[in-house]
Formats: structure tokens, C-alpha cells, sequence
């Protein structure tokens, strides 16, 4: 057994077979090795998998589509036996000491050109059979066997890094966990993976080799260990019980208020990224939505939404919530929230970059298709738009001047839409922070998103791993910089809620309601533990929740 010590990113057990992820994009890269005979094995194994690939691909596609569209699998299947083939990648791997991956890659570009450059129309088209026989190997070596979603059974989901857009592309049922080289706890991956409730840790070094290895991720402990042995197993299996039990336990919380012993009433609400999190959110009891990030809309899209898919996804939610409050918060796209239809360009800083209300106030008809899909939707239930990233008092006005056009579109068209949105603004730059006294007269509420507050009060990159222990939302200048946020939010008659991640930190929840927090809104799955919490304030809790 091999253990590994990170940080564990999102809590929980996972016991399931490594998968490794790469990068559609990743180069093979030449990469040296010590032991050229387990490198051998390492390709011959790679190849009989391939085989066996190829042999059933030929017999589905037999039963399914005849012998002549089969022929092709027959042709790769035979020409992986090709020695000449073979014998280039194993001669490679001896004498240059190379990776498969590599020697298989070299091998494909001498053989492919050779077939290229020949007269015969048939013989050429073979070149394309080679890279393509050559692709698969190099697939099975690297763990890219296959999409995650085309995968039987879940897996322990290994990878260097994983941008955000790449996460919400996974299917949740394939995954059991998440382990990552980079990445921090306040990446926006991480808060993927704990409103996927899954298991993460990050700051592991990860080994391809791995693939298809047996491994627990224990992501309390920031633990993972590879081809785990019976006491590990037995011990983690334990840890899996203890923790059923207790959310068993936290079930007796559902359809209770969220109120303190000394009767103060705070709204618990869920942050979710779409459609997809609603059951998540009902599940566990939410009160309401307190931060839906669309922006995640648009980065599964191909394409910018249109108004009416924007207005299906919000419809839907508002629907689904039956009257509760539902905040959404217009386009925070930028930084680590890429688009691939929309390229930002590079920035140096691109947190403190082009990003969110800065990209929608220079895209008015980005905007206004937002702000026309949400105010349709509000026909159907409670909604409140909430604006990103404000800095400073005109901002607020000019997203208040397009709502007011929006609405008076929707008037002109005799479209229906609420007339009791709220408008709101996320506090998450210490600018508005230091203002929020002047922004309260012009907002419904606040929402402050302690996640990029903490980012910019202590200059500190929220996805730089190698900063993590520095990364310190409780540091005394953001607890001051939310308690004043709150006291000037009251004093102008907006309320204040706490959207960052520092809202599910229950050994805070106390210091959060003094300062008069209206609402907590967190990861689905944190929702009961939060009220947990909150109902047992002022007495002996339940039972311990922080392990
Ligand atoms: C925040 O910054 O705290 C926040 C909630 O927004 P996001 O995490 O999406 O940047
Ligand atoms: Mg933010």
C-alpha cells in the first residue's frame, strides 16, 4: 500500500479504481525511465488491452452493422501484431529509455509518414490506420482509455489539474472522488466537488500509473492511498458508517426552522450552479437558493445561451423552488470561468481582470439577454438578480438602468415578470466593502462572497495551492471588513446574506449571526450540519459535526 498526504478539499470516504484524467489536448511528452523491460511490459500490456478493444468492437459491430463495416477492427487488430510495428516501439523504449506513450508516438509519425508518401491510393490511407491504432494504445497508457462518461462503474477521478468547465462536464454518477495535483480549497473546482458532494483532495503528485488501481481517498485527512490493505479498508469502511449515521441523524433537522435558542430566524440556503443541483438543494432542506452561479450556464453551453434556454434553465429552477427565494446571479465569467466560445484573452491577473459585471457592462446585449430571460422567468416563482464584482456606486446604477430598459421592454411586449425582484449586489471586493454604506441605499440586499473578499483583502490568489495556508478567510481584516458590510447593509434597509464558503464554516456560524448575517447560503450537502448548528447555538450540539 502507498498513502499520499494533501488537502482535503471536499469531505467524505471514497473506495472505487483510479481513473486518470488527461487533457484532450496534452502532448505525449518524452518522458525517461529507468527500468526499459517494465516499460515493455508496460506497452505489451497496453496492446493486448487494445486487442481485446478491437475484438469487441468487431463482433458488436458485426451483430450491428455487418461484416463490411467490421472489416476495418479486423484490419486495426491484425496490424497491432504487425512486427515491424512492434518491434520500432520496443527498440525505442531499450535505447532511448523512453516512456511507451513516447516510443509508441514516434513510432506512429515514422510509420504514418512512410505510408503518406506512397503511390498507392490504398496503401496511403493506411497511414491514417496507424495513427489511429497508435492513438488507442497511447489512450489505454495514459488512462485515456475512454471519456469518463463512458466508463461501467465509478471511479476515483485522478488528474493534474481540472478547470471548472471540465468538472461540470463529468457525469456525477461515474464519480466517486476527485484527486488533483493543483487546485485549492476556494477554486471553484473544489466548490464543484463539494456541491457534488464528493470526496476531494488536492496536492497529490499523481502517477499514471495508478490507473486502474484499487485507492481510497479519505477526504477528511487529505489522504490517498493506493492499492489500500485490509485494516485501511476495514478502518475506512467504518469511517463510511460513522458518517451515514450521522447524516441519518442530521435528517431529523429537515423541515425545522433555522432558528437560534434565543429565537433569531436565519434564511439557509443552498448555492448551487444549475438545474442539475435543485434536487441537492430540496434534498437537504434548503430554504431557499442563495447564490445561483449562471455563469455555469454558459459554460456548458457551445455557445452563448439564448434568451430562451436562459429563461427554460431559470424557469425551471424558480418552478422547482415552489415560492422560496431564488438568487441568481448574472454572468461571473472570467478568471478561472472560461468559455471556450467566448477567448478573454490572456491577462496577467485575470482575477482582477475582465471579468463578470466589467464583461456585462461592456456587452450590453450580453446582459440584456440575461436580464430579459430572468425577469420572464420571475413570472414563476420568488427570484432576486444579484450583480458580481461591483466595485463602485456606477456600477450599480448602470445595472439598475439596463433592468429598468428590460423591464420596460418586457412592458412594450406585454411579456409578464414580477414586480417584486430584488436587486442585490455580491460584496466581494473590499472597494464595496469600504462603501457598502452608500451601495445599501441603492440595493435590496447584499450577498457577500467571502471567497473573493478574502482573495483581494489579503492579495492572496484563491487557486494558487502553493499559497493555501495562507489563504485565511478568518483573518481579523475580512471578519471586520463582513461585520461592517453587514451593520451599513441594515442601516440603509438592505439585507445581508454570506454566499462565500466561509458561510458553511460552523466554528464561525456564531460570529456570522452576531454580526447579523439574515442568511447563510452553502453547499447542498452543508445545509443541515450549518442548521445544526444555528438550532443548538446556545446549548451542547447534537454531536460533534467538525470531523
Ligand atoms: C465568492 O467570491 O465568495 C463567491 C461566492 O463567488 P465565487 O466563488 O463564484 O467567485
Ligand atoms: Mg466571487
Amino acid at each position: 500500500m502507498q498513502q499520499f498526504r494533501g488537502k482535503g478539499i471536499g469531505s467524505g470516504i471514497a473506495i472505487g479504481r483510479i481513473f486518470f484524467y488527461e487533457k484532450k489536448e496534452d502532448p505525449v511528452q518524452r518522458v525517461s525511465i529507468e527500468d526499459p523491460a517494465a516499460e515493455i511490459m508496460r506497452f505489451e500490456t497496453a496492446r493486448a488491452a487494445a486487442i481485446e478493444q478491437l475484438q469487441q468492437l468487431r463482433d458488436k459491430t458485426l451483430e450491428e452493422a455487418g461484416a463490411e463495416n467490421a472489416a476495418i477492427f479486423e484490419a486495426h487488430r491484425i496490424m497491432l501484431s504487425d512486427s515491424d510495428y512492434n518491434d520500432s516501439i520496443r527498440h525505442i523504449i531499450r535505447v532511448e529509455k523512453v516512456c511507451a506513450e513516447y516510443a509508441v508516438s514516434a513510432t506512429a509519425d515514422h510509420f504514418a509518414g512512410m505510408f503518406a508518401d506512397m503511390a498507392d491510393d490504398y496503401l496511403k490511407a493506411r497511414s491514417a490506420d496507424i495513427r489511429d491504432i497508435s492513438e488507442r494504445i497511447v489512450r489505454i497508457l495514459s488512462g485515456r482509455g475512454n471519456d469518463v462518461s463512458c466508463l461501467s462503474e465509478p471511479v476515483i477521478l485522478a488528474a493534474e489539474d481540472l478547470t471548472p468547465s471540465e468538472t461540470i462536464a463529468f457525469d456525477r454518477s461515474k464519480l466517486l472522488a476527485f484527486v488533483t495535483h493543483l487546485g485549492s480549497a476556494d477554486s471553484h473546482t473544489a466548490i464543484l466537488a463539494r456541491t457534488m458532494h464528493l470526496p476531494a483532495v488536492s496536492g497529490i503528485a499523481i502517477d499514471r500509473s495508478w490507473n486502474g488501481r484499487l485507492a481510497v481517498v479519505d477526504g477528511y485527512s487529505g489522504t490517498l492511498s493506493v492499492d489500500p490493505d485490509e485494516t485501511l479498508l476495514r478502518e475506512m469502511l467504518q469511517i463510511r458508517r460513522r458518517d451515514e449515521k450521522r447524516r441519518t441523524l442530521l435528517q431529523q433537522l429537515k423541515g425545522r426552522e433555522s432558528i437560534t435558542k434565543s429565537g433569531r430566524k436565519i434564511r439557509l440556503c443552498a448555492n448551487i450552479s444549475g438545474v442539475k443541483d435543485i434536487s441537492a438543494a430540496l434534498e437537504n432542506d434548503a430554504e431557499g437558493i442563495g447564490l445561483l452561479r449562471s455563469e455555469f450556464l454558459y459554460m456548458e453551453s457551445s455557445n452563448f445561451p439564448s434568451e430562451d434556454t436562459q429563461f427554460q434553465a431559470y424557469k425551471t429552477v424558480l418552478q422547482k423552488m415552489e415560492g422560496r427565494q431564488v438568487v441568481i446571479r448574472t454572468l461571473d465569467l472570467g478568471s478561472d470561468k472560461q468559455a471556450s466560445y467566448f477567448p478573454l484573452g490572456k491577462e496577467d491577473n485575470p482575477a482582477m481582470g475582465y471579468r463578470a459585471i466589467r464583461i456585462c457592462l461592456d456587452h450590453p446585449e450580453i446582459f440584456k439577454t440575461q436580464l430579459r430571460a430572468l425577469y420572464r422567468a420571475s413570472a414563476y416563482g420568488r427570484l432576486a438578480i444579484l450583480f458580481p464584482m461591483i466595485i463602485s456606486l456606477e456600477e450599480v446604477l448602470q445595472c439598475k438602468k439596463y433592468a429598468a430598459e428590460v423591464k420596460e421592454e418586457l412592458n412594450n411586449e406585454k411579456i409578464p415578470y414580477s414586480k417584486d425582484v430584488e436587486l442585490g449586489i455580491m460584496i466581494e471586493t473590499p472597494a464595496a466593502a469600504l462603501i457598502s454604506e452608500t451601495l445599501a441605499n441603492e440595493v435590496d440586499f447584499f450577498s457577500i462572497g467571502t471567497n473573493d473578499l478574502t482573495q483581494f483583502t489579503l492579495a492572496i490568489d484563491r487557486c494558487n495551492a502553493r499559497l493555501e495556508p495562507l489563504n485565511d478567510p478568518r483573518h481579523p481584516a475580512v471578519l471586520e471588513l463582513i461585520r461592517m458590510t453587514i451593520e451599513n447593509g441594515h442601516k440603509g434597509g438592505a439585507w445581508v446574506g454570506i454566499c462565500g464558503e466561509l458561510a458553511a464554516d460552523t466554528n464561525l456560524t456564531r460570529t456570522l449571526i452576531e454580526y447579523g448575517a439574515d442568511e447563510l447560503s452553502v453547499s447542498p450537502s452543508l445545509i443541515l450540519p450549518v442548521r445544526n448548528e444555528i438550532i443548538h447555538m446556545d446549548c451542547q450540539s447534537l454531536y460533534p459535526i467538525s470531523s
